[in-house]
């Protein structure tokens, strides 16, 4: 699609290839501290096998090696702060890009802004002080960018608060400003995808001086929250559409509960608003590619399972033994993930559960010092519990591959990626009946053997424990259900196509909304 052909062919029909610029905090493989870094690369490329034209704008954080960029040539300017700020821009092909249609990503190089360790903040400072200008400034790069390369995207499609700005500028501003000959935001509209409602970018209202934007835009796109700056809450008055990672997760954050205290705002945006429910990269989190398994497996030929789970046991230090059920966890040690509720110091049930069950229980993770304490001495008192703090890519490979059970009593899961890995490696799930884990996993029915995993409501030490002894109790006992449901797992299909062809139509509608 030409420039000048964009408007034209808008009022073609759907289906048309678009031009769409993903601005983001992060993407993997440059800056990764969660989901959202998986999400925004596999989606672009999804996007791109449908033909789409997609560009990803990022910072260039202190980690990501120049010298392995191209530079674009000549400063960009970014009115931002009452002046301007100036940044080189680089750029590089996103990996895993189609040669006929690359993903390309472009790198925002600001020293005193990016030119340090972290990507929100650093061990010594949590929240940098300095992220709402840092964020600001991001946000408006990515029409200065779009300016700079001469290129007008339909859709710009910001992701969680650091970019909530992108929406605000565009509806006042941008859309109404001259750009260049060739092109305007004219005809841009945004959306807003949701990766997580617990991060909202709450900052001292003192800092909107620096958007350059008006007091009035401050009240009009309601961004005040009880007299400090919410960057999300703007974003979400301003964009066109907007969506979060599950369409269960999309419900329950228009109620109370799982609202964030935004859940008013997002009901009167509720026309607006929908849940895509996030995919999997199937070309690294697959038993049959995966280079971290002893030996490929798939819902064909199940044989490589076994090898895995005893590679897990020899890892872990525990006794190679088939013959009993091994439960896994990797996992982010925040209250998010219920893990008051797992390892709470005299209250959690991990103790019990590995006290008066029979089975392994394998633990990776790392996170609040709390816990990560408590795992390190329940670890050092039960011989069936074994833990890693830290991150590993490889082990957590091998714990979805080798377990038979995989644990996540989630207190709310916008998607959750670890239960689709389970399903896909054919390790049963235990779950927290919440947000996306209620999309993804069908709850055991004992009577007819059907499902994919076990469930329960209530986020209780007890729930928690009723549900892992129901699992281990079904391991001992129904084992052909066991089976069944683990195969049922892995022939699910939890690519991005699906997803893509989703927001495929989320940009139509934003398209054809006034
Ligand atoms: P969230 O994004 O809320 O942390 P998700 O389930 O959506 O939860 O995604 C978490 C991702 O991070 C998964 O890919 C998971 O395997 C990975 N992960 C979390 N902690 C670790 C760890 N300690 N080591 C390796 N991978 C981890």
């Amino acid at each position: 699609m030409t420039k000048t052909a964009g408007a034209l062919e808008r009022t073609g029909g759907k289906g048309i290839p678009r031009h769409i610029l993903m601005c983001t905090s992060e993407a993997a493989p440059f800056a990764k501290t969660g989901g959202l870094a998986d999400a925004v690369p596999s989606l672009s490329l999804a996007l791109a096998k449908l033909g789409h034209e997609v560009k990803i704008a990022m910072p260039r954080y202190y980690g990501i090696d120049r010298g392995k960029l191209d530079k674009l040539e000549g400063a960009m300017g970014v009115p931002v702060g009452g002046g301007e700020e100036w940044t080189a821009v680089y750029t590089t092909v996103l990996p895993g890009s189609a040669k006929n249609n690359p993903v390309r990503v472009y790198f925002f190089d600001h020293e005193a802004f990016f030119g340090r360790e972290g990507i929100y903040g650093a061990p010594f400072e949590s929240d940098f002080l300095d992220n709402p200008r840092r964020f600001t400034f991001v946000s408006k790069a990515c029409f200065q960018l779009c300016r700079k390369i001469d290129w007008y995207p339909d859709i710009v499609h910001a992701h969680d608060w650091p970019t909530a700005m992108v929406p605000v500028y565009l509806k006042y501003g941008e859309k109404y400003g001259v750009s260049s000959e060739s092109g305007s935001f004219s005809e841009t509209k945004s959306v807003l995808t949701i990766h997580n409602l617990g991060y909202q970018g709450i900052y001292n209202k003192d800092n909107f001086f620096y958007t350059n934007l008006g007091w009035d835009v401050f009240y009009q796109s309601c961004f005040d929250d009880w007299n400090m700056m919410n960057l999300l809450k703007g974003g979400i008055y301003s964009a066109d559409k907007l969506n979060t990672v599950s369409p269960n997760y999309a419900r329950e954050t228009l109620r109370q509960e799982h609202g964030f205290r935004l859940d008013g705002c997002l009901r009167s945006r509720s026309g607006d608003y929908r849940g895509i429910l996030n995919g999997i990269d199937n070309g690294v989190w697959n038993p049959a590619l995966d280079k971290y398994l002893p030996a490929p497996f798939s819902a064909k030929d199940r044989g490589g399972k076994a090898l895995a789970k005893q590679a897990l046991q020899r890892l872990f230090g525990l006794p190679e033994n088939a013959g009993i059920p091994v439960i896994g966890m990797v996992t982010r040690l925040t209250a998010q993930k219920g893990i008051g509720e797992l390892f709470g110091p005299g209250y959690g049930s991990a103790f019990s559960i590995c006290r008066d069950m029979k089975l392994q229980f394998v633990f990776l993770g790392s996170g609040e010092p709390w816990a990560e304490h408590e795992i390190l001495n329940l670890a050092s008192r039960l011989p069936n519990f074994r833990a890693r703090i830290g991150y590993s890519e490889e082990t957590s490979h091998l714990i979805e591959g080798g377990a038979d059970f995989f644990l996540m009593p989630s207190q709310y899961e916008p998607c959750g990626l670890n239960q689709m890995y389970s399903l896909a490696y054919g390790t049963v799930p235990i779950v927290r009946n919440t947000g996306g884990l209620a999309d993804t996993v069908k709850k055991y029915d004992e009577k007819t053997g059907e499902g994919t995993g076990f469930m329960f409501d209530d986020l209780t030490p007890s729930a928690i424990y009723n549900t892992v002894g129901w699992a281990v109790w079904a391991w001992y006992n129904r084992k052909n259900h066991i089976e069944a449901m683990s195969l049922r797992g892995m022939k699910q299909d939890f690519s991005w196509n699906k997803s893509a062809r989703e927001y495929t139509r989320l940009y139509e509608d934003a398209l054809d909304s006034v």
